[in-house]
């Protein structure tokens, strides 16, 4: 029994990504993740905000929010106290892009979040949509 090389787990591994898609075209980043004391550290915090095109402080907030952990940035890693699960963070990861990047109407990543007033626009730059989204309460 041949081991399995190193080619053959990446390739495994993004294909497991890609069933995650929930958009056409967009990819949800894969949480990682690491228990670090009595906190969690998602390391690649800065990477999946940058691949969401969204405020590193707006997704903490959501994030914080949700997992009902007290969170805070630190090297573009995001730590959160208590132990928490991979498929806890990577569902609310969905939660977030769901909410906050695809666009309601075309389903596309291409939207930028907008302030009007006291409410929060979600705006497609692809089919123009504009459609409010929550407001994350601190
Ligand atoms: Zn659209």
């Amino acid at each position: 029994m041949p081991d399995e090389t190193y080619e053959q787990l990446l390739k495994k591994a993004l294909e497991k990504a890609k069933a995650r898609t929930t958009g056409e075209r967009f990819e949800l980043p894969v949480a990682e993740i690491a228990p670090q004391g009595s906190q969690t550290m998602l390391r690649n915090f800065s990477q999946v905000a940058a691949a969401f095109r969204r405020e590193e402080k707006h997704l903490l907030k959501y994030l914080a929010k949700e997992l009902a952990a007290p969170a805070h940035i630190e090297g573009g890693r995001a730590f959160f106290q208590g132990a928490l699960q991979q498929r806890v963070l990577q569902q609310k990861l969905e939660g977030y892009v769901k909410e906050y990047v695809l666009c309601r109407e075309c389903g596309k990543p291409d939207t930028k979040l907008a302030r009007e007033g006291s409410i929060t626009i979600l705006k497609c730059e692809a089919c123009g949509a504009r459609s409010p989204v929550k407001r994350i309460k601190g």
